[in-house]
């Protein structure tokens, strides 16, 4: 119950949580999540069973996909996604890492044609032993998430 005063619920939206602390304002940014215009609450450093800290996001109004969600792993793969309906849990992601991500980060190589072309970015993603590789359907190089993602 305790846990439940940390955040008011929402009609309707999505429920990031569990994301270790700090990979929050990543999520926010990579995900653009600002941009939609919807309302947003966030908390950082929350205390957590499982964790030591926390960072939890919730957005009004969107309904994330499993597409989505599977972005969102690249950063927070321990984080579970609630998507709510009318107060009430409607869906829960268990979230995968994305065999490929499509049209949201751009290609670090500044000569992939992948700028000058109307095409969608696109890479197909490997998990490494410590790392998660993502090469890209253009250029054919591979990088580092952390790398693709600006981080
Ligand atoms: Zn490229």
């Amino acid at each position: 119950m305790a846990n439940k005063l940390q955040v008011e619920a929402i009609k309707t939206g999505t429920v990031i949580d569990h994301i270790p602390a700090g990979q929050g304002i990543k999520i926010l940014k990579q995900l653009h999540l600002v941009d939609l215009k919807e309302k947003i609450t966030v908390g950082f450093n929350l205390p957590s069973k499982d964790l030591e800290l926390k960072d939890l996001i919730k957005v009004e109004n969107r309904l994330f996909t499993e597409a989505e969600a599977n972005q969102l792993s690249l950063f927070a793969p321990s984080a579970t996604i609630n998507v709510i309906e009318n107060y009430v849990v409607k869906s829960k992601f268990n979230m995968s890492i994305p065999e490929v991500v499509e049209a949201v980060f751009d290609c670090p190589n500044s000569n992939c044609i992948s700028h000058t072309e109307p095409v969608n970015s696109y890479f197909t993603v490997k998990q490494k032993a410590n790392d998660v590789q993502m090469k890209c359907k253009y250029c054919e190089k591979s990088f580092s998430k952390d790398i693709v993602a600006g981080i």
